[in-house]
């Protein structure tokens, strides 16, 4: 089979992308003649089309042509006017509902039942919640002292890990929204892999109380550590090194047991991406998100601008119309957002998209979707909400990878599978993250943090299914513990950026 050159995705499409870089002169199909070099991934107009005429891919305008554009041109983010953004208000629901999905080929995983009740736990790892930034410093040398002198005497725990984050003081916490940071550190503090153990570390004159962290019967002596209460650094080491060793003592009598996929809940992000993520890693993404949610799992994908423009096929998706008022709702309250930063969603592609081949948000977000699969959604959920449903969830989470990971998390993901096409090192430390490259260069490139490469789908040597079927067993291994996802291998562990859309005081 003769490898393509470019990549057509509908037929009313009026460019394609370059698989390989095309050289100027190079006739791509008959009649149309590259008119410049084009790079990878690059479109390439396969008509003229005039000034003010749509450029289409994925049978979607993604823009309107600034001046004429000849056939054989390279197009570029500067050759496009934005179209405005599809309107919530007038959005139909529930008329696409696919019921046809992919057959999984297990039905069963190894996972820890989660005390808390919920999804189990793919990973059995003592969480040490804190209220604010301030008691960082000493909990870090002890989670040092914890590693190093508790955790080799108990095999079954996974690792230690502190949720520092930015959150807890100098913050305006009675504003509306500071409900979002609120509710992703409560919600991150049960997370179904701490087994059932809460411990809790606070300083005692924080705004965000230990009572706003923790149910009222959780606050006791056996979990909660304030430092004001201590005498000095040691007896504040102590203490925690005495209550870890406590509760690590207890998590380490935990077994994975065979579960169903409905006790499974995954998330699926992208970062890095380009303009072959929607046509290789996140269609994959998509198949084996389908094939979970045929076997009962749940599967969770957000990030706002980037399906904002897509915003119309997902309502479509959503299996009611309560489910397409809250998709709308969320939209509203993001535009609104962003509205008050003076931006609107163009703000999102970064330099590295740009040179990716993605000429803007639109052919972003068509390319971004794509990991959602076809599965109908079932609930639409506000940032670090958990779900309460099973199936295909969508979080309306920001799309930035280090702020969605950490919602995705409150939300109870056990893994996160995270597309991309640029390539980033991007990994969690309460949580697995499968990485997904979108082109044979970027793993070729990075075969050390590429977990799975998507880019045999560009040049004809895998199908989607084959590619969504690896990803999908990879993902059953990794959260059964059978594997380690490189990311988790290496501990790469991004900070917990928690979202907050409140003010800072
Ligand atoms: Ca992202």
């Amino acid at each position: 089979m003769k490898a393509p050159i470019f990549v057509k995705i509908k037929d009313e499409d009026n460019v394609a992308i370059a698989v390989h870089e095309i050289k100027k002169g190079t006739e791509i199909m008959e009649g149309v003649t590259a008119r410049h070099d084009i790079p990878q991934a690059h479109k390439i107009a396969l008509c003229d089309i005039p000034k003010d005429q749509p450029v289409i891919r994925y049978g979607v305008v993604l823009g309107y042509a600034i001046e004429d554009i000849k056939q054989g041109d390279w197009i570029n983010e500067f050759m496009l006017h934005l179209p405005t953004p599809p309107d919530v208000d007038n959005m139909t629901f529930a008329t696409n509902l696919v019921t046809e999905l992919p057959d999984p080929p297990v039905t069963t995983w190894e996972g820890y039942v989660n005390p808390w009740g919920g999804p189990a736990g793919t990973r059995n790892i003592l969480g040490i919640s804190t209220t604010v930034q301030c008691v960082t410093g000493v909990l870090n040398v002890a989670v040092d002292r914890m590693k190093k002198e508790l955790l080799p005497k108990y095999p079954n725990v996974d690792d230690i890990v502190p949720i520092n984050h930015a959150y807890g003081c100098g913050v305006a916490i009675n504003a509306p929204e500071a409900k979002v940071p609120i509710r992703a550190l409560r919600n991150l503090s049960k997370h179904p892999n701490f087994g059932g153990q809460l411990m809790v570390v606070g300083l005692g004159c924080e705004k965000f109380t230990v009572e706003m962290l923790c149910e009222e019967a959780d606050i006791t002596p056996e979990n909660v550590i304030i430092l004001q209460e201590k005498k000095g650094f040691d007896d504040m080491v102590n203490a925690l090194m005495e209550m870890a060793d406590k509760k690590l003592a207890i998590l380490n009598e935990r077994k994975r047991q065979t579960l169903p996929l409905s006790d499974l809940l995954i998330g699926m992000q992208c970062g890095g991406s380009d303009a072959f993520s929607g046509v290789t890693a996140n269609p994959s993404a998509g198949y084996a998100s389908d094939m979970l949610v045929k076997g009962g799992a749940t599967v969770m994908f957000s990030e706002v601008t980037e399906v904002r423009d897509g915003v119309y096929l997902l309502a479509e998706r959503c299996v009611n119309e309560e489910v397409g008022k809250k998709l709308a709702a969320e939209m509203k309250w993001y535009d609104n957002y962003l509205a008050e930063g003076e931006v609107d969603r163009s703000a999102n592609p970064t330099p590295g998209n740009k040179k990716g081949g993605l000429a803007n948000i639109v052919e972003k977000a068509m390319g971004s979707i794509a990991k959602s699969g076809t599965s109908p959604i079932v609930e639409v959920l506000s940032p670090a909400e958990k779900p309460s449903k099973k199936g295909l969830i969508y979080a309306a989470t920001p799309a930035s990878d280090i702020v969605c990971g950490p919602c995705q998390l409150a939300s109870g993901i056990g893994l996160q599978v995270f597309m991309t096409g640029r390539g980033t090192p991007y990994g969690l430390a309460i949580a697995p993250v499968i990485k997904v490259c979108s082109r044979n260069e970027m793993k070729e490139q990075w075969p050390d943090l590429i977990d799975i490469n998507a880019g045999p789908v560009a040049t004809g040597e895998a199908t989607i299914a084959d590619i969504g079927t690896q990803l999908f067993m990879e993902i059953i291994d990794v959260a059964s513990g059978r594997k380690k996802s490189f990311a988790e291998k290496y501990k790469l562990h991004n900070d917990l950026c928690i979202f907050n859309p409140a003010p800072i005081t």
